[in-house]
């Protein structure tokens, strides 16, 4: 869950990017935030992940009041977030394997559960096939599924996907918003940034409209793919 009262943003620079926010994400729930180019989409995105401070106001995320959490424990916090960025950002010289599994080799995750979970999760990005290739090897849409896998395999409570199709051809963005539901359906809280107005209005749902610093407005809408 995400929770943000009264939170206001000022940067050094004396530019006021988020002005007295406040907003709920409830586990379970799947919102888009959406908003012009400078309204404050990252600066949102920084205090959640706690790469940055607010300057007033309270912000809780799974169960971390972030204004009252130590340096030492903020890896504990970004345990419970997967986040999947517009540029994959995944590592050239491994493969697809082992850019999932090194998410739990870095927190010392026992051998067996690194053999079971990271193929479940290339499994369920439908990546089998390519469980041996380099990521120049793949499809920009191939990428990102396998940042999905990484971004999912420490069964995160949360997921922020940061402009996730930004790069992709935008028939294949269908199939990754597709996939980001599909995890949702399972339980997963998903956040995802979008400057794409086709793809919200096809699929729906809570939209979080950030302008100027302030929620412009915060609605669900109906998609216009009946199925889903
Ligand atoms: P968005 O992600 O919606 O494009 P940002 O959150 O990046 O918006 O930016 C919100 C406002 O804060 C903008 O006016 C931007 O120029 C400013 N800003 C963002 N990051 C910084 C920073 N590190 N220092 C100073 N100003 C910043």
């Amino acid at each position: 869950m995400v929770e943000f009262k009264d939170v206001s943003v000022t940067y050094s620079s004396g530019v006021d990017a988020l002005n007295k926010i406040n907003l709920t994400v409830n586990d379970g729930d799947f919102a888009f935030v959406v908003g012009p180019s400078g309204a404050g989409k990252s600066t949102l995105i920084k205090l959640i992940l706690k790469e940055i401070d607010a300057t007033s106001g309270e912000v809780v995320v799974n169960g971390f009041n972030l204004r009252k959490l130590r340096r030492r424990k903020v890896p504990a916090l970004r345990r419970t977030i997967g986040v999947v960025f517009q540029d994959f950002r995944l590592i050239p010289t491994m493969t697809v394997y082992d850019n999932v599994a090194f998410v739990l080799r870095v927190i010392d995750a026992p051998a067996k559960y690194i053999r079971s979970r990271v193929p479940y999760v290339i499994n369920l990005v439908g990546l089998s096939h390519k469980a041996k290739s380099y990521p120049t090897e793949l499809s920009g849409g191939e990428q990102q599924r396998v940042a999905l896998a990484r971004a999912l395999v420490n069964d995160p409570k949360l997921i922020i996907a940061d402009e996730p199709t930004g790069n992709i051809d935008p028939a294949l963005s269908y199939e990754i918003v597709g996939l980001l539901k599909g995890i949702n359906e399972c339980g997963t809280t998903i956040l995802m940034v979008t400057h794409e107005h086709d793809l919200v209005r096809h699929f729906g749902g809570r939209i979080i409209n950030i302008n100027s610093g302030s929620i412009a407005f915060d609605e669900v809408i109906g998609g216009t793919n009946e199925n889903k």
